[in-house]
């Protein structure tokens, strides 16, 4: 598989994480917890670590919030997570970063609004103190447009012009460009306030998926900031990971993305960690990042009558998943590994050969076998009620020969 050409960028240091250029395309993820609430918020940073968000953003909304962020941070810290945290700004990150500055100390990068920052003012004091904020703390910071927060007055500005123009645009493209020109502008201003060029990384979010790429594709063309990915409001469960899996990779195929975060609304009761799974899964399907060994499985079909296909497929992806927080440190690149679970022998034992390690099921009317292949042979054929637990113990054997040796040789 071709490599993906990145584009090149200048590398932003956030907390110790680099981004942009040839550095990995970090994952990112938000909490949700209410941040003056610095147990639950230590808690669920934690867990978002722990899941594999290298970045984690939280919104500092109001004093409170901001008294607490260098008790998250100490706490993360206390915890063994050293993970660089973001602060979130709306409207008054201006003042609460002059008034806290143990919170401006603690924090890994700014994540500046540009469009609400000096809302309702003629001048950008608001956004000049942010920014002289993180020069007088050595912070990167993040220049974030959003579409539902787009600059009225800029945008007020470019529809007139667009309306006195020979050939006017669509209104659509004229919003796209305001967003891309108030990223860029305010870069520029950021820059001229003391930022240096490596100490600012740009983002475009929008809601709507083509809207996403066209944003993204006009800013990467035109300035070698690095760029942060996601759509925002993604929405929940199919329609998020869909959506966001579809808005991201022709952007990241096209080397344009150097950090990403999937804004996916939780189901009721589902774990916020589900967002850093869908940005690693996104990253690793197409071959950028690997984060754990994949499991190819086949649909079944009028073959496989029974769901114990199905199970031993889940089966199998809970146990990699279980296993993976200890593999990591255990068997590096483990990540790499590929196993297929196949319903039946039509593409069972082709696919299996593909695969480190593959099992094929047998379907209905066929012998009752699994044949078991190990990098690309014929390894066994299991029988019997214990297939999953056997074909468990083959794959940790493997994973020890295979992966444990490499720690020996280093
Ligand atoms: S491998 Fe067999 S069970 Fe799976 S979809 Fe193909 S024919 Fe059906």
């Amino acid at each position: 598989m071709p490599p993906t050409i990145r584009r090149k960028s200048v590398t932003v240091n956030v907390g110790g994480i680099r981004v942009g250029s040839d550095a990995p395309v970090v994952v990112q993820s938000m909490t949700n917890t209410d941040t003056a609430d610095v147990e639950s918020t230590v808690q669920q940073i934690a867990a978002l670590a722990r899941a594999g968000s290298e970045i984690v953003r939280i919104t500092v909304n109001n004093e409170d919030a901001a008294q607490a962020v260098p008790h998250i941070v100490e706490g993360l810290r206390a915890k063994g997570w050293e993970t660089p945290i973001v602060g979130d700004f709306h409207y008054n990150g201006h003042i609460l970063l002059r008034k806290v500055p143990e919170m401006a100390r603690a924090l890994s990068k700014y994540r500046i609004n540009p469009g609400n920052v000096s809302i309702g003012r003629k001048d950008d004091d608001n956004f000049r103190t942010m920014v002289e904020c993180a020069v007088e703390f050595q912070k990167p910071v993040r220049i974030g447009v959003n579409w539902g927060s787009l600059d009225q007055a800029l945008l007020t500005k470019m529809m007139d012009e667009n309306q006195k123009s020979a050939t006017p645009k669509d209104t659509r493209d004229v919003m796209l460009e305001t967003m891309v020109r108030s990223a860029l502008d305010n870069a520029e201003a950021a820059e001229r306030y003391g930022l240096r060029r490596d100490q600012i990384v740009l983002s475009a979010k929008v809601s709507n998926v083509r809207d996403l790429i066209d944003v993204n594709t006009s800013l990467a063309a035109r300035t070698d900031h690095a760029i942060h990915l996601g759509l925002t409001e993604a929405g929940m469960g199919m329609k998020g990971i869909v959506a966001s899996a579809a808005g991201l990779s022709p952007l990241l195929l096209a080397g344009i993305g150097d950090t990403i975060r999937v804004s996916l609304t939780p189901e009721p009761g589902a774990p916020r960690t589900e967002e850093v799974r869908c940005a690693q899964q996104i990253l690793q399907s197409l071959a950028i990042r690997s984060f754990m060994p994949q499991v190819t499985s086949c649909p079944g079909c009028g073959r496989t009558t029974s769901t114990y296909f199905q199970e031993l497929a889940q089966r199998i992806q809970n146990y990699l998943a279980e296993s993976m927080p200890e593999w990591k440190k255990t068997y590096p690149g483990v990540e790499e590994m590929k196993l297929a679970v196949m319903g039946c022998i039509v593409n069972g034992p082709g696919e299996s050969k593909h695969a480190n390690i593959g099992i094929s099921l047998p379907g209905t009317f066929e012998e009752p076998k699994a044949p078991v292949y190990i990098d690309g042979k014929l390894a066994t054929t299991l029988k019997g009620d214990h297939i999953v637990e056997e074909f468990q113990v083959i794959l940790d054997e493997y994973v020890q020969k295979r992966y444990g040796k490499q720690l020996v040789e280093a």
